[in-house]
């Protein structure tokens, strides 16, 4: 057997594992394990690792595509200082993910404007880059997407789909008073991803108020919250619109620059 016909042979298995990566860098890594006098085992360790690295890679990418974030904000873009009711500690300890380990879920409350959305957004990228399922939806499209799927006899497919997910965020609950439909199809969501999986929740109703959402069916709101709230982080935020802040620090830079020395 030449070696000519084993580098052939290589190559067939390599492409019947489907092990592209590897494949293209099989000729550069042999030359190298020549000069360098790798052993058989070195040889073998590094054409894997490209293998490895090259698949992580789709996956990850594949993940992130899941994902659906609407931003590419992280925990680390999160400026602590401007928002002294969120605290650094408790957003740190929740981007180790450990609370999504035992299905805990997050809740933040707050008004418009002061970092809910980035800070559910930032925990959802650090899942995504930490390998684990993630989703982002608003309440409103969740709300849509069961409406159409009620309609369509894709009821039980859609439920599963949202228990998939070892993290969902939902975000801007509370927004847009929910049909009874879309707050039962809410409820189901929760309830199926009890104790099971993590929920990132947004939402500017304070959790007394949370009645409006359903309809003022106390009932539902209060079985919501109640699974909800069992095993849950809740983080109040209740200091300015960043957006606002920054609008008005430009607004007073430009009224000292205007009044001058
Ligand atoms: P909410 O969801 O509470 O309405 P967002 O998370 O959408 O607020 O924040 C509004 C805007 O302000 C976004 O562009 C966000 O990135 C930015 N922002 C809010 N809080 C902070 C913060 N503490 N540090 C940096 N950017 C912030
Ligand atoms: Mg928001």
């Amino acid at each position: 057997m030449t070696d000519r016909s084993d580098y052939q042979k290589l190559r067939a298995h390599l492409a019947f594992l489907r092990m592209g990566a590897a494949a293209e860098a099989l000729p550069a890594l042999l030359d190298e394990a020549i000069k360098t006098k790798l052993t058989n085992q070195a040889f073998l360790e590094r054409l894997l690792a490209v293998e490895v690295d090259a698949v992580d890679e789709r996956r990850r990418a594949s993940l992130a595509r899941f994902a659906s974030l609407p931003s590419p904000f992280t925990l680390a873009d999160f400026d602590f200082a401007a928002q002294p009711s969120v605290d650094p500690k408790l957003i740190a300890e929740l981007g180790t993910l450990r609370f999504v380990e035992d299905a805990t879920n997050v809740l933040l409350i707050g008004p418009p404007g002061v970092g809910k959305t980035m800070l559910a957004v930032g925990l959802g990228h650090a899942a995504v880059a930490a390998g684990m399922r993630t989703y982002y939806t608003t309440a409103a499209e969740l709300a849509a997407r069961c409406h159409r799927a009620a309609i369509e006899g894709r009821w039980a497919t859609t439920m599963r789909f949202y228990a998939g997910p070892r993290l969902l965020i939902i975000d801007e609950v509370g927004y847009l008073p929910l049909p009874a439909e879309a707050a039962a199809a809410l409820f189901q969501v929760v309830s199926q991803r009890y104790l099971k999986g993590s929920i990132a929740l947004t939402t500017n109703l304070g959790i007394a108020s949370w009645g409006k959402v359903f309809n003022d069916d106390p009932m539902v709101a209060g079985a919501m919250l109640d699974r909800l709230l069992h095993r849950s982080v809740v983080i109040n935020i209740n200091g300015d619109s960043y957006r606002m802040r920054s609008h008005r620090a430009r607004a007073e830079a430009t009224r000292k620059a205007v009044a001058g020395p």
